[in-house]
């Protein structure tokens, strides 16, 4: 597992991100009605900033979602129009996706943080950065429970650490009650708050 996630970091360098005590909290698969705004409205409360991964086709369908995200003064990043399994497509039909994506951004995740080479290199092609994860939640995961997230953040959070949240109502209960803990705990042991 560690020697996999090296590879992942050697595979996403993530230069910028390695400055001062910076961590990077991600959402991905938003923007949804349901749960989107009760994220921004604990981000608000701690007055931080984070980065969400959007899937353009629920940007299309939640348009006021989107712009409550923008307004908020967070950062978005293209995760596919329709969350496409990369392994799956050729890669014409996986940029084509990519490409679907109704917003302008320069950062780009991979839907299950898995492509082809090939398509990891066309999406880079197109200018953007792909930034992957080193602290995975899997808050998507029912037999998770927040106490356990919160120790795996604890445990694993370095300076400049890419924690991986999901705006999915899979994830809605888990991720909402621990992501309170996890930003008490991550402001007060002194890491920033930033977006990629
Ligand atoms: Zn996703």
């Amino acid at each position: 597992m560690r020697l996999f996630k090296s590879i992942l970091q050697r595979l996403y360098p993530c230069g910028k991100c390695r400055v001062g005590k910076a961590v990077y909290l991600t959402f991905d698969d938003g923007p949804i009605p349901e749960v989107t705004p009760k994220v921004l409205a604990i981000l608000d409360r701690y007055g931080v900033k984070a980065t969400f991964f959007m899937v353009g086709e629920n940007i299309d369908k939640h348009p006021d979602v989107f712009e409550q995200v923008i307004k908020a003064g967070h950062a978005i990043g293209n995760h596919t129009y329709n969350h496409v399994k990369g392994w799956k497509y050729s890669t014409a039909d996986y940029i084509a996706n990519v490409q679907k994506f109704p917003k302008e951004t320069k950062l780009f995740r991979p839907p299950y943080g898995r492509t082809w080479l090939w398509q990891r290199m066309a999406v880079k092609r197109l200018g953007y950065e792909i930034y992957l994860w080193d602290v995975l939640t899997r808050d998507y995961n029912p037999r998770r429970t927040p106490e356990a997230m919160l120790k795996q953040i604890q445990r694993q959070t370095r300076s400049g650490s890419i924690i991986n949240f999901h705006d999915s109502i899979k994830s809605n209960e888990r991720m909402l009650a621990v992501l309170p803990l996890a930003i008490e705990w991550l402001l007060a042991n002194g890491y920033e708050l930033k977006t990629l």
